[in-house]
């Protein structure tokens, strides 16, 4: 059966330079990341997953919100930069994820890990991009990325 998950990514910035971790079981460097738990919003799994992976917290920068006023029908959330679709064939069978993408800003000093995390570590500048072991999409996502932080004057 196919699963449809919930799934966050932060693309985390630190000093005009962008946080990557090596993926042990895909052989990659990628941004965090994970699944969306139950009783949990994109927002606060982002967080969770940024911390637990590269013991960094975050503020989440996005399009700027309406100013809605809170009530039950309706909570504004931050934006995600992007949303993929990505198809993933697990051993147990295929997850369809609906991948939010955050752009965050790394505060203060790193803290713990959480174990049997990832332990490999890279900041990475632009001029990296072309030599990194990764997927060709993510290079795509990470040169879009370095070009709004430059457009948007994004500093950290
Ligand atoms: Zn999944």
């Amino acid at each position: 059966m196919v699963k449809k998950c919930i799934v966050t990514s932060c693309i985390v910035i630190k000093d005009g330079k962008i946080l990557l971790l090596f993926h042990n079981k895909l052989q990659k460097w990628m941004y965090p990341g994970g699944h969306v738990e139950e009783n949990e919003t994109p927002y606060e799994a982002v967080l969770r997953e940024t911390k637990e992976e590269t013991g960094y917290n975050v503020s989440i920068i996005g399009a700027k919100p309406l100013g809605l006023k809170k009530n039950k029908e309706a909570v504004e959330m931050p934006m995600p930069e992007m949303v993929l679709y990505e198809d993933v064939p697990y051993k147990t069978g295929r997850h369809m994820h609906f991948d939010f993408v955050y752009l965050g800003i790394a505060k203060g000093k790193r803290g713990r890990l959480a174990k049997g995390e990832s332990t490999k570590f890279m900041w990475v500048t632009e001029k990296d991009i072309a030599g990194l072991y990764t997927f060709n999409n993510i290079r795509k996502i990470l040169r879009y990325t370095f070009k709004e932080i430059k457009q948007r004057r994004i500093r950290s």
